[in-house]
């Protein structure tokens, strides 16, 4: 029987081995999900869009493509089994948990077969996490994979059902195993430059002067445009959702050429301004890379080795280009550096790539993204619902609709609304850090990223938002990310056209980060106070006197209402 290459919309990579290895390639354009819930339309655009070039992309490789629309996978794989009852379905193992499993049932309940094979668009596989988590005390040691005393889990799972933590894990561990594995970055067995991490130099703000390298844009073609209209017509969507600032790669041509664009012209200032934000401007020195490596239109190895090779010729010391000197330019066309992929960056005009930038970039993908893939793996299902701090309320409407007088507040939400997408530190620090001493659900907060960026899947928004974001887990670090206005005021140029006194704690008119904060470390005192590094944090807590304490807690109390009445 013929071997049938079944593609989720999330693998659309034209190079896969599994492709080789197939007769021909079944995908299945399902809209019941869409339905039910409102994405961003961009989001939606992107996702239909991409997947219908695909197809197109693959047939003009020569391949036999059955595309199916339905309203869910059973009923498109109902569809495709009338036709050719006797196909042996094959896939890549979906990112998702439980997918694989759920939709081979879907295919046998229908009289059909599903093999499940390796998901290609991970650069390491389950068997190199556990190789380096391992299972036992020597490798925990080797791993930095700490377990947790009492009781241990049968099943091997990362969370217990009641929430604690059986095992936790250390992106940074990981992320040196990982280089030494791939040879990325490395000079012999040490660390380019004597270090691994180079981070602290990457939180510099940038001089007013500053301007960021044009964003790529790609314009909607024909049926990026088709696609798009049918989204607004035929779902419920959030976001402003116009096409005139949709620029996203559709394609695998356009994606290399993204790649491209970010090596040739971001890189350079990535690393240093990678923690900042700028009123007005969304994208910085960022990639933009996550939603067309999330689809597969890249593999994520080809940023990491792009970058490493334009630091191989570009290369100069940690923090040595000063982009006030040698600013970012965009003079060159898109074109001008569509070497096909790869970014080679071998032009002698290009800007230097300090070290700092070039290992930045590569942590984040080769460490962080792979390292939440696995996590995510290993503390599913409970992560999903993971709730350590026991946080109940809702989401403030200002999440949906933009309105508040919080100036960061107001620029991070409008860049979702306006893009589907607002950068790492904005996600971090200012929406998900807000909801978490706000006291938001961690689910619900994972559900709002989920529907509102063009880069969210539930295996990285769930790592990200429940566990990074909300400290619903400490699965993966030992401290929450939350922090008052003045981390706000130190990475941004926020505040100072901000109604509200970045200054001042209590009383009408303070900072709302200032008060949930305090509040929110006093709140869960029980629970955070021996956790990680936050003895530091909790002496200042000591430090306030009781009638302190209650306005602060009275501040709070205020906010969390105006919050809730959409009047912050
Ligand atoms: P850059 O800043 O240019 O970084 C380069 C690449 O590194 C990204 O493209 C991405 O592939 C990878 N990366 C960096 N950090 C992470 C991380 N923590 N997890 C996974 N990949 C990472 N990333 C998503 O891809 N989808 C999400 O839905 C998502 N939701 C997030 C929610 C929260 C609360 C937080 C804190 C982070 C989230 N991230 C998510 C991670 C990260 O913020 C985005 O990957 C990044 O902002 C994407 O923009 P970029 O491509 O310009 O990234």
């Amino acid at each position: 029987s013929d071997t049938t290459l079944w593609l989720l919309g999330d693998q659309l990579n034209p190079d896969l081995d599994a492709l080789e290895a197939a007769d021909d390639v079944l995908l299945i354009e399902a809209h019941g999900f869409a339905a039910r819930r409102r994405y961003h339309a961009h989001k939606l655009t992107l996702v239909f869009s991409a997947m219908r070039h695909f197809r197109d992309d693959l047939r003009d490789r020569g391949h036999d493509v059955t595309y199916l629309e339905a309203d869910s996978f059973g009923e498109g794989i109902a569809t495709f089994l009338a036709e050719r009852p006797d196909a042996a379905l094959e896939l890549m193992r979906p990112a998702s948990h439980g997918a694989g499993e759920r939709l081979r049932g879907v295919v046998e309940a229908r009289g059909g077969s599903l093999a499940l094979r390796e998901n290609e668009l991970f650069w390491t596989t389950p068997a190199d996490w556990r190789a380096w988590a391992g299972g036992s005390a020597g490798d925990e040691e080797r791993s930095g994979a700490k377990r947790n005393d009492g009781e241990r889990n049968d099943d091997g799972a990362a969370i217990r059902a009641d929430g604690t933590v059986d095992r936790t894990y250390r992106q940074e561990n990981w992320y040196r195993h990982v280089r030494r594995e791939t040879g990325v970055l490395m000079d012999g067995d040490e660390p380019e430059g004597g270090e691994w991490n180079f981070d602290d130099r990457n939180r510099e703000t940038p001089p007013e002067a500053w301007t960021p390298p044009e964003r790529p844009r790609f314009e909607p073609d024909a049926l990026t445009r088709e696609t798009h209209a049918w989204v607004r017509d035929r779902f419920d969507t959030w976001g402003d959702g116009s096409l005139e600032t949709f620029a996203w790669p559709v394609t695998r041509r356009e994606a290399l050429r993204a790649l491209d664009a970010f090596v040739a012209r971001g890189l350079p200032a990535f690393g240093r301004y990678q923690d900042a934000m700028v009123g007005g401007e969304p994208f910085l020195a960022h990639s933009l890379l996550s939603p067309a490596i999330n689809l597969g239109l890249l593999d994520p190895r080809e940023p990491v080795r792009a970058v490493e090779a334009a630091y191989e010729t570009r290369g100069v010391e940690p923090g040595a280009f000063d982009p006030d000197v040698d600013p970012a330019g965009s003079e060159t066309t898109l074109d001008a550096f569509a070497t096909g992929g790869g970014g080679d960056g071998t032009a002698d005009d290009l800007p230097p790539v300090p070290l700092n930038a070039a290992e930045g970039f590569v942590r984040q993908v080769l460490g962080w993204r792979e390292f939440v893939r696995h996590v995510y793996r290993e503390a599913m299902p409970e992560l999903a619902d993971a709730n350590r701090l026991d946080q109940e309320r809702a989401l403030p409407p200002l999440y949906w609709d933009g309105e508040t007088d919080m100036r960061c507040l107001s620029e991070a939400v409008g860049h979702v609304r306006e893009h589907g997408y607002a950068h790492h530190i904005e996600r971090l620090m200012v929406l998900s850090n807000f909801a978490t001493i706000h006291g938001v659900d961690p689910a619900d907060l994972n559900e709002w990223f989920h529907l509102g960026f063009v880069d969210a899947y539930h295996w990285v928004t769930t790592p990200n938002v429940v566990a990074m974001g909300s400290f619903g887990s400490d699965v993966l670090s030992s401290k929450p990310y939350v922090a008052s206005g003045s981390y706000v005021n130190r990475m941004s140029d926020h505040c100072a056209s901000c109604p509200y006194a970045v200054s001042r704690t209590t009383g009408e008119g303070a900072c709302p980060f200032n008060a949930l904060y305090w509040d929110f470390l006093m709140e869960h005192e029980a629970t955070l106070r021996g956790t990680g590094r936050m003895g530091l944090m909790y002496s200042h807590v000591e430090d306030k006197d009781r009638e302190e304490r209650e306005a602060i807690r009275e501040r709070a109390a205020r906010v969390r209402e105006l919050a809730a009445a959409g009047e912050l």
